[in-house]
């Protein structure tokens, strides 16, 4: 493990970027909504957001589970709320957007994990705007992954004619299975694999993963992962820099060169990955919107 003690410059010059989303994001807060581009205090907002691309925080700011990467606070949610789809789908409409990403915390408190309100928010942002683009980022829906997939099946298949039944369902494995202990308490790889195979085979979803390098994966176990997730039929994938959201969080081993990131893209293109993206400042919603659904037709 190398000893890390300053961020290479590339990753120093996209932190220090001017954004200018405070306009865009009066909307979001005048709602009561939470979006991971402002809470993670995201490098990419300024351009997403101008973009029309935005990733809301469904369910509330606690998690049940405690990733140690992650800034997202852990403890026991007493946050639900049904009117928060009909509060995303306002806010979506005053800032125009045209593709949103869907995110939240495990819920592993709630009976369902919280696949109601994805798939509530999903019906009404369709119906109010029939050929928007949805992309889920989803916990792995614990005990009731069946359950999960089943109910946005429902919801896709009776969305009225004219409307758009299609679906980016994402679940990020984050690092390579050998980690998991340490960084992704709560967390099973295969689980997780389960539900990305589950998600692929839905009609009209197509399924993305990502992982974060730098927490002292080697790259075998990353080419590895890489084609765990083909296995599944998993068409999209990102790959992106850990960066540490405090001294309470695990350390980064190694800040990855951009010539590396580009090399992974090119060996996950070549296991027939549909969609890549492979960067030091790349997030999993980032570009999302880009090649929307190009394998599916
Ligand atoms: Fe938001 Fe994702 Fe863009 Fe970051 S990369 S600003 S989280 S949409
Ligand atoms: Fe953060 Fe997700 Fe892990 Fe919860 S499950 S701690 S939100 S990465």
């Amino acid at each position: 493990q190398r000893n890390i003690t300053r961020m290479p410059v590339w990753i120093r010059q996209n932190l220090g970027k001017e954004t200018h989303y405070q306009d865009t994001s009066r909307s979001v807060h005048e709602n009561a909504l939470h979006t991971v581009c402002e809470e993670a205090r995201c490098p990419n907002r300024g351009e997403c957001w101008s973009r029309g691309t935005a990733t809301f925080m469904l369910l509330g700011d606690t998690c049940t589970r405690a990733c140690g990467f992650c800034a997202v606070k852990t403890g026991k949610p007493e946050w639900f709320d049904k009117d928060e789809p009909a509060r995303v789908a306002r806010a979506v409409a005053e800032l125009k957007l045209s593709y949103i990403v869907l995110t939240s915390v495990n819920r592993d408190d709630l009976p369902d994990g919280g696949a109601g309100i994805f798939a509530e928010t999903l019906k009404l942002l369709r119906l109010q705007n029939a050929q928007i683009g949805v992309e889920f980022l989803t916990p792995d829906f614990r005990n009731c992954q069946q359950a999960a997939i089943e109910l946005m099946q429902q919801t896709l298949t009776a969305l009225p004619d004219g409307v758009r039944r299609d679906l980016v369902w994402g679940h990020n494995v984050e690092t390579v299975p050998r980690l998991y202990r340490e960084a992704r308490k709560g967390s099973k790889y295969e689980r997780s694999l389960d539900m990305l195979a589950l998600a692929a085979k839905l009609s009209g979803v197509e399924s993305k993963s990502a992982l974060m390098l730098g927490l002292g994966e080697t790259r075998e176990e990353v080419l590895e992962v890489l084609q765990d997730l083909r296995k599944q039929g998993v068409n999209r994938v990102s790959l992106g820099q850990y960066l540490r959201p405090s001294l309470q969080h695990l350390p980064v081993q190694e800040y990855i060169h951009p010539d590396e990131f580009a090399a992974y893209e090119v060996a996950a293109r070549e296991m027939g990955f549909g969609w890549v993206k492979a960067g030091p400042m790349v997030r999993s919603s980032y570009f999302a919107e880009e090649e929307q659904l190009a394998t599916l037709g």
